[in-house]
């Protein structure tokens, strides 16, 4: 089997979930019962290339009830959220927002994630967004080398200090900055993101 192929067990097909669909609505709506299979989202989709299941199957999928198979696929994790398919859908699905509610899902479920890398920027990034309701750069990439042991590996290559001098030109270029800013709402984004709020909401 191709490691990116997703994997359908007989036991899933046999007996689909077909609680998915309305279990995810609760977070939207995606309006996923549109969806008509034009796979416009595919088409237009930049990343497809890295994907083991197309856009168009992940929302077939979740219609379908197959709720291992969706949540445990490459597809959620390397969508960049660049919303080409939520613009280029003819039905207004909301295939980016329902890619990010997948990947929430398969976290709350304890599916194991086939791509590591991915759910620590995800987590660095939220972690990095909750403290003040917008993201500091210069703490959320550190961060993120650090937890992924990334800085190890381009330590022990001696790669480091090319991303040091990267990030200094950056703040000299004035594209981030760094000092952290702070927005009024902070406490409401906390809130948002908070797990025990996904959970009550999706029950
Ligand atoms: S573009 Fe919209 S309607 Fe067409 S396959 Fe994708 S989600 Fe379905
Ligand atoms: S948002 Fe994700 S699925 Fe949609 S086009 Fe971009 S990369 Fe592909």
């Amino acid at each position: 089997m191709n490691e990116l192929e997703p994997r359908f067990s007989k036991s899933d097909t046999l007996y689909p979930d077909y609680r998915l669909a309305g279990e995810l609505e609760a977070f939207g709506p995606f309006n996923t019962q549109a969806c008509f299979q034009c796979c416009k989202c595919t088409n237009g989709c930049p990343v497809t290339f890295a994907m083991d299941l197309y856009p168009d199957q992940v929302i077939r999928l979740v219609l379908i009830g197959q709720r291992k198979a969706v949540l445990s696929c490459h597809t959620i994790w390397v969508c960049s959220a660049c919303k080409t398919c939520t613009t280029r859908c003819p039905n207004e699905v909301k295939i980016t927002e329902l890619m990010d509610c997948l990947k929430e899902l398969a976290i709350q479920d304890g599916v194991p994630c086939p791509q590591p890398q991915i759910l620590t920027l995800h987590e660095t990034f939220l972690d990095n967004i909750k403290k003040r309701g917008r993201l500091f750069e210069v703490s959320f990439l550190p961060s993120y080398l650090l937890r992924s042991g990334e800085f190890t590996r381009k330590w022990r290559q001696g790669r480091w200090q090319a991303d040091a001098k990267l990030g200094l030109q950056m703040i000299r270029k004035g594209k981030f900055s760094p000092f952290p800013k702070r927005i009024r709402g902070t406490q409401d984004v906390r809130r948002i993101l908070s797990p025990s709020r996904r959970e009550k909401n999706s029950s």
